[in-house]
C-alpha cells in the first residue's frame, strides 16, 4: 500500500469537503497512515508537522495516550446509547464539567454532534424561547459581516463569507447583517478597542431599530475563524452583551473555533467578561477525537419549555448521534488535560513564542498585517503593501503556500491569501520556528512575480 494506489481507489468513489475535486488531477491527495503527536505520516513515509490542528480540531495531539486509554474504557462499557428516555454517566458528567467551566449562568447543556448542529440548535431554541413566550414576532437574527457559522442550511443563512454562502442565497432565511468589527480595517494608528467601538455604534442602531422582530445576536468572539482570520476587541463583545440585554434580544456565542483555549483563556468570552444566552461548542470539545457538540444555555431559557406535554412548548430537536458515550469520554479526558497539566498558563510562553517567530513577516513587502489571539496567529499576504490591495483571488497564491509547506513536511492551509498557525498545544518551541521558516519560504516562492 502507497499513497498513489489509495489515492486512485479514493479517487474512483469518494468525494472530498470544501474541495474542487479537479484540482487532485494535479495535487495529489495525501493518504494518511497514522498520527503521532504534532505529526501525520503517510502511506509512503513521509511526515507532515499538522500546523492547522487538522482543521482546528486537535489540541493535545494525534493518538494522545491519555484520550485514548479514556474511549477505550468507555468502549468497553457503552459505545453509544438512545439519549432520550436514557442517559449515561459521562454525559452527565461532561455537563456537570461544561457548567462549571462555561461563564456564570450557563446551566444547561444540550448536546448535538457537529458544530453546524449546534448553531441550528441555538437559532431554533432561542426562536422557540421567544415563541413560547407569546412574542411571535420575533422571527429574525442579526450577524455580523465575514462571520461564519456552519454549512447547513440554518447556519450558512446566518454566516456571511460569500465563496459559501452565495450560490445557495435562494434557500436561505433571511438575516440582518452588520458591519463588523474586524480590525483589519481600522484606521493607521487607531487601536483595536477604539476601532471596536466605533464599529460597534452600527449594531447599536440595528439593535434600536429592529429588536421586535429580532431573536438573537450571533457571533465569533474575537476571531473570525473561517473569514480569513479576522480579530478584534473584547470591547465590542462587553457592548453587545449590554445592547442585547437593554433591547430584549438573545446573545448567541459561537465558540465552535475559538473555545478551549485557542483565543488565550479557556472560552473567548472571559475575555470580556460576559455570559451568552447560548454558547455553542464543539470541534476541541473532544479534543478532536469524535464529533460531539453542546450548546449551553441558562436555566430560565430551560424554563420556557418546561410544562405539561400537551402545551406543546418541549424542544423536539434530536440527533440520532446525540451525547455519543464515546465523544464524551474522549471530551471528558480533554478537560482532564486542561485541568491537570495547567494548559491556559502553559500557552502564554508558547503564544509568545509564535508571535516572536513571525516578527519577521510583518517588515515583508508582501504582507499586509500580522495578527495574533492567543494561539492563532495569522498573515495577510496583499499584493501592494502600502495599499492593500489584494491578491487577486484567481491566482491561489494560498495555495502555493500550501504546497510548498507539504513539500518541507508541514501542514498549513490558507485561507485565501491567509496564512496562518493554530497548532495543537503540545507543539514545541522549535516546531513554532519550524512552522515560521516553512511559511516564510513559502510566501516568499508564492509572491514572486
Ligand atoms: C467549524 C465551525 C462551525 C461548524 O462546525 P462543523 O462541525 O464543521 O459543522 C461553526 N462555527 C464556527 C465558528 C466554526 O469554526
Amino acid at each position: 500500500m502507497n499513497n498513489h494506489t489509495l489515492a486512485n481507489r479514493d479517487l474512483a468513489v469518494l468525494w472530498h469537503p470544501c474541495t474542487q475535486m479537479k484540482d487532485h488531477e494535479t495535487l495529489p491527495l495525501i493518504p494518511i497512515k497514522k498520527g503521532q503527536g504534532i505529526w501525520l505520516e503517510d502511506f509512503d513515509g513521509k511526515q507532515y508537522l499538522d500546523a492547522i490542528s487538522s482543521w482546528w480540531v486537535n489540541l493535545f495531539g494525534h493518538s494522545n495516550p491519555i484520550i485514548n486509554a479514556a474511549i477505550k474504557v468507555q468502549l468497553d462499557s457503552l459505545e453509544h446509547t438512545i439519549f432520550a428516555g436514557f442517559t449515561h454517566e459521562v454525559g452527565i458528567k461532561l455537563a456537570e464539567r461544561l457548567v462549571a467551566i462555561t461563564p456564570a449562568g450557563l446551566d444547561r447543556c444540550f448536546y448535538a454532534d457537529n458544530g453546524s448542529s449546534a448553531v441550528e440548535v441555538a437559532l431554533k431554541m432561542s426562536f422557540h424561547y421567544w415563541r413560547n413566550q407569546g412574542q411571535r414576532n420575533k422571527t429574525k437574527f442579526i450577524t455580523l459581516e465575514n462571520s461564519y457559522h456552519g454549512e447547513t442550511l440554518g447556519a450558512l443563512a446566518v454566516g456571511h463569507v460569500a465563496l459559501y454562502k452565495e450560490i445557495y442565497e435562494p434557500l436561505l432565511m433571511d438575516v440582518i447583517t452588520v458591519p463588523g468589527p474586524d480590525c483589519y480595517h481600522r484606521d493607521s494608528g487607531e487601536s483595536w478597542a477604539d476601532y471596536s467601538r466605533r464599529r460597534f455604534a452600527i449594531m447599536e442602531e440595528t439593535l434600536q431599530q429592529q429588536a421586535k422582530s429580532v431573536c438573537a445576536v450571533i457571533i465569533e468572539p474575537l476571531v473570525q475563524c473561517a473569514g480569513n482570520m479576522r480579530m478584534y476587541d473584547p470591547v465590542y463583545l462587553s457592548l453587545l452583551r449590554t445592547a442585547c440585554d437593554k433591547y430584549h434580544v438573545h446573545l448567541i456565542v459561537d465558540e465552535i473555533a475559538v473555545g478551549f483555549g485557542r483565543t488565550g483563556t479557556l472560552f473567548a468570552c472571559e475575555q470580556a467578561a460576559i455570559s451568552p444566552d447560548f454558547m455553542c461548542l464543539s470541534k476541541g470539545l473532544t479534543g478532536g477525537y469524535l464529533p460531539l457538540s453542546a450548546v449551553m444555555t441558562s436555566n430560565s431559557i430551560y424554563q420556557a419549555f418546561y410544562d405539561d406535554y400537551q402545551k406543546l412548548t418541549a424542544f423536539l430537536h434530536s440527533h440520532s448521534y446525540t451525547g455519543n458515550a464515546l465523544a464524551c469520554s474522549a471530551a471528558l479526558a480533554t478537560l482532564d488535560i486542561f485541568q491537570q497539566q495547567n494548559i491556559i498558563e502553559k500557552n502564554k510562553p508558547l503564544a509568545a513564542v509564535m508571535a516572536k517567530s513571525a516578527e519577521r513577516f510583518i517588515e515583508h513587502p508582501h504582507i499586509a498585517e500580522v495578527r495574533q489571539t492567543g494561539m492563532i496567529l495569522a498573515i495577510e499576504m496583499v499584493k501592494n503593501r502600502q495599499t492593500r490591495e489584494a491578491f487577486p483571488w484567481q491566482e491561489r497564491r494560498g495555495l502555493k503556500v500550501y504546497q510548498h509547506a507539504l513539500s518541507k513536511g508541514v501542514l498549513l492551509r490558507p485561507l485565501g491569501n491567509v496564512i496562518y498557525f493554530m497548532p495543537p498545544y503540545i507543539v514545541t518551541e522549535e516546531e513554532l520556528w519550524l512552522i515560521a521558516d516553512v511559511a516564510w519560504q513559502g510566501i516568499h516562492l508564492a509572491t514572486q512575480d
